[in-house]
């Protein structure tokens, strides 16, 4: 099929790519991938796969590596090519761009500086898992990629406690075991979440339950590939007292009594002062 679009208003068009299957690609983002005078990518050896897997020729167009922390000056080149009336189509590596990914310092730049900017949309791992994981997507919250160190993720997870929405995060298969140990402290065992794995890809996996029970089976397997992983918001039920001492004794592994206590009462909405007692029974133990 001949993509090229004959005449391609000048401006900066923002082209989602396939986060899997290389056949998730939009009719659109062929044509503007075949058209546009200038192509950008977070990865050119990426952006040059696609364009062979789908027959695309690249010809005697420039192929510009950019990535927000190329600086103003891979920036400049791009703004240079528009005001120099181009087109110029930019893809990251897979999926939306912005999303988790470069593009945002350009995609301002360029709005801010008059020209035209736009987008063909496509692929998101995070419209794809909400779409799978079985909780509710009338409000969802995404939290991007959580700090590696486990302090600093225990805070941020405790800080989206009250989020009244799904809450989405990117996440690494090494660390999916540790971040829903937290995310069970953080948040409560008991709220329903979803593990999806290697999306639109032949090992396609979706793992749901509690965040205990998923926390249970990620100790006993390893993850392999990409994974995005999902949590209900707090639903109020009333927390067993097994589930209360059980987050209890996980958040004293590495917190004082006081913060345990705030912690675990936050997250099953329970009263602070009989938490912090029970707290302090468990520290005697
Ligand atoms: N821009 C991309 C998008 O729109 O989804 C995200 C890029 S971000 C650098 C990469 C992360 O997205 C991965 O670490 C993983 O958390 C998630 N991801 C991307 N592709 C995925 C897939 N096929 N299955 C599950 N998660 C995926």
């Amino acid at each position: 099929m001949n993509h090229k679009i004959e005449k391609l208003q000048p401006g900066l068009y923002f082209v989602a790519t396939p986060i899997g299957t290389a056949r998730d690609i939009t009719l659109r983002a062929l044509d503007l991938l075949a058209s546009a005078d200038v192509l950008a990518a977070e990865d050119t050896r990426s952006m040059k796969r696609l364009l062979e897997i789908h027959g695309v020729p690249l010809g005697d167009r420039p192929l510009i590596s950019y990535h927000d922390h190329s600086g103003a000056g891979a920036r400049a080149k791009l703004l240079a090519h528009l005001e120099a009336g181009r087109s110029v189509a930019y893809a990251s590596e897979a999926g939306t761009p912005l999303i988790a990914d470069p593009g945002y310092h350009l995609s301002k730049d360029a709005a801010e500086a008059g020209y035209l900017v736009t987008s063909a949309p496509g692929p998101s791992a995070i419209v794809t898992a909400l779409t799978l994981a079985g909780l509710p997507t009338d409000a969802f919250f995404f939290a991007g990629f959580l700090p590696n160190a486990h302090k600093a993720r225990l805070s941020a997870l405790q800080a989206l406690a009250e989020v009244p929405g799904t809450l989405v995060f990117y996440e690494s298969p090494r660390r999916i075991a540790d971040m829903l140990e937290d995310a069970a402290t953080a948040l409560g065992g008991t709220r329903q979440a979803a593990v999806a794995r290697e999306l639109t890809k032949k090992f396609e996996e979706v793992l749901r339950g509690s965040l205990s029970e998923l926390h249970t089976v990620a100790q006993d397997r390893t993850f392999k590939g990409e994974c995005v992983v999902l949590v209900d918001r707090a639903r109020g039920e009333a927390a067993g007292e097994d589930d209360l001492q059980a987050a209890l004794s996980q958040a004293l592994e590495s917190m004082s009594v006081r913060d345990a206590a705030e912690t675990v009462a936050k997250a099953y909405g329970v009263n602070k002062r009989k938490i912090y007692g029970m707290a302090l029974k468990l520290q005697d133990k």
